[in-house]
């Protein structure tokens, strides 16, 4: 643990010191409500929690878990959870801040929060992550609830992991509390179109990016960093476009083929032996090699901080698309600026995921649920408005994407806490 955190006190290159330096550049843009700003700077509240769980072989495990609310004055918080080796308390903060702004930028009635477990889920057994799974959501369900804070999935959790989440808050408080978390499993209070919905909102915002760049899809060049429920998604839908995917890592390694990976056998392999796996359909290159690859447009797709100053030096994409939480580190953004690459930054092009999270919440409160056409049309609809707004925003001040994600949204959250005053 770090001695030095503090809401206040990021440590050097972490995702909260993105995040900070992020609201920084917003602050000109923000007029009266500037007042407000330090408000967007601490979280609200943070919870760490035990996990102990007794393991297939009689020993005792404990992890360390994590749920931040980082913001709700625009509603409950929201935000998913993420199980991975990696993960700290700050970087669930910066991920729980990154929820209020994204919330905010589609006008979705939210706040933001974020969970996580440091834990390699892929060393448990299925018995040993249901115990973690319920464990850590008993600890964390005195703050959250239908009306409070709604966990999904992130990084590693999925909907049989939103399935026990519902399930142990519901035993705990007595009834069936299918709001209390959203990406569930269809016949237990789960939309359709949830699980492609982050993918498809990269697609749709980055086919108007696209658009508006002059770029024809027919033949663009892709390179998707990350294969899980985001970026392989993302890539099916530019492959139906026309698109090819040139390059793809995930953590089992990099495969290029200029001519374009065939995903129909790319995806179903990836899924059980990781993209390597699809060695008879392309070059297993190091991973650093992926950075050179010559594409159009780039979709880092897995974790925070990996588009740095160095690899946005040699990237010949002229479009980021990201479909990742925080994967470019500001130093690597004023970088693409400076050599006229657009980004689309996360808070807007991944928001598709926490907005089919939205319908399935209403839905479930309805008890009422819509086809799949329904929410696409509606993703799409929301998706564009927002993006439009923020393009006019940075026209208008001529600033990045990102800044401009930004205005739109911490207008939005600091109206609210500025008209809900300070209590007591
Ligand atoms: N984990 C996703 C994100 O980072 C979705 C969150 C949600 O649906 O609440 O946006």
């Amino acid at each position: 643990m770090n001695e030095k955190l503090s809401f206040v006190n990021p440590t050097a290159n972490s995702p909260w010191g993105t995040y900070l330096s992020q609201v920084d550049r917003v602050v000109p843009y923000l007029g009266p409500l500037a007042r407000w700003v330090e408000t967007l700077k601490r979280p609200k509240r943070a919870l760490i929690v035990d996990v102990p769980i007794e393991m297939d072989n009689g020993t005792i495990a404990h992890f360390e878990g994590y749920r931040v609310q980082h913001n709700m004055s625009r509603g409950p918080g929201k935000g998913g959870v993420r199980f991975h080796p990696d993960v700290t308390l700050e970087e669930v903060m910066a991920l729980s801040a990154w929820m209020t702004i994204k919330t905010a930028a589609v006008n979705l009635p939210y706040g933001g929060a974020k969970g996580g477990i440091r834990v390699d889920p892929k060393k448990l057994s299925l018995q040993e992550l249901e115990k973690v799974t319920r464990r850590y959501t008993s600890e964390i369900g005195i703050i959250i609830g239908p009306h409070t804070d709604i966990p999904a999935p992130d990084v590693n959790t999925n909907a049989q992991i939103m399935a026990w989440m519902m399930d142990t808050y519901s035993m705990n408080v007595g009834g069936t509390a299918t709001g209390v978390v959203t990406g569930k499993p269809l016949h237990l209070g789960g939309s359709l179109g949830r699980v492609k919905a982050t993918g498809r909102g990269v697609f749709v915002t980055g086919r108007e990016a696209a658009r508006r760049l002059g770029m024809d899809l027919r033949g663009a060049r892709i390179a998707v960093q990350g294969f899980g429920n985001v970026g392989s998604v993302a890539a099916e839908l530019f492959v139906e476009a026309g698109a090819k995917i040139v390059a793809v890592q995930d953590h089992t390694g990099t495969i290029v083929n200029t001519n374009g990976l065939d995903l129909t056998k790319l995806v179903p392999i990836s899924r059980t032996d990781g993209v390597v796996g699809f060695k008879a359909g392309g070059d297993i290159v190091p991973n650093e090699d992926f950075w050179d690859v010559a594409c159009d447009i780039l979709i880092p797709a897995a974790l925070e901080g990996q588009i740095t100053a160095e690899r946005a030096k040699k990237t010949t994409a002229k479009l980021v698309l990201e479909g990742a939480n925080g994967p470019t580190v500001p130093e690597a953004d004023d970088i693409l600026a400076e050599r006229g690459v657009l980004v689309v930054p996360d808070v807007i092009c991944n928001a598709g995921g926490v907005t089919v999270s939205y319908f399935e919440w209403v839905q479930d409160f309805s008890s009422f649920f819509w086809d799949e056409d329904e929410i696409n049309v509606r993703l799409d609809r929301i998706m564009m408005n927002a993006l439009n707004q923020i393009w006019d925003t940075a026209d208008k001040h001529k600033i990045s994407l990102r800044t401009a994600t930004y205005a739109v949204a911490c207008e939005r959250i600091l109206m609210a806490r500025q008209e809900r005053g300070l209590y007591p």
